[in-house]
């Protein structure tokens, strides 16, 4: 299990599980027994967008008994950051598929963590219920 506590498939705050597990790597992976791939999401799932001081809209996921109130917002961006360099981390040693990720393709990934550093979540646009035709598919790995 990573540091990082953000997890695929789960609230970002409290990393319950709010969408349907249909994987989980391996025994002997590095990131064993963390979601490998989701499926539908749960009722309990809640999409939350945020606007970005940028004006960017970011996407984040919650369960549905946690609110990102004014005072929970920067907890939440900090989970997100600290993910975010996870990822460049994992992406540097292990992979997203088993191959590392070559060092000249890693400067997008690198640049939006920066990126993440200054632009600064500033309000909540919305909240509902996940649904399957939500971003949900693009974030199965
Ligand atoms: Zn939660």
């Amino acid at each position: 299990m990573r540091p990082s506590r953000k997890q695929v498939g789960c609230c970002t705050l409290c990393r319950k599980e709010v969408f349907e597990v249909r994987a989980r790597w391996p025994k002997g992976h590095p990131l064993a027994g963390e979601v490998r791939k989701i499926g539908s999401p749960h009722p309990t799932a809640r999409c939350c967008r945020l606007v970005l001081m940028s004006g960017t809209q970011c996407t984040v996921t919650l369960c549905n008994t946690c609110k990102p109130t004014p005072e929970r917002l920067s907890e939440l961006w900090t989970i997100c950051m600290q993910a975010g360099a996870q990822e460049l981390e994992d992406a540097r040693q292990i992979a997203i598929e088993g191959r590392p990720i070559p060092e000249e393709q890693r400067a997008p990934y690198v640049s939006a963590v920066q990126q993440m550093v200054v632009d600064l979540p500033i309000a909540v646009l919305s909240i509902h219920r996940w649904e399957e035709d939500d971003e949900f598919a693009a974030r199965s790995r």
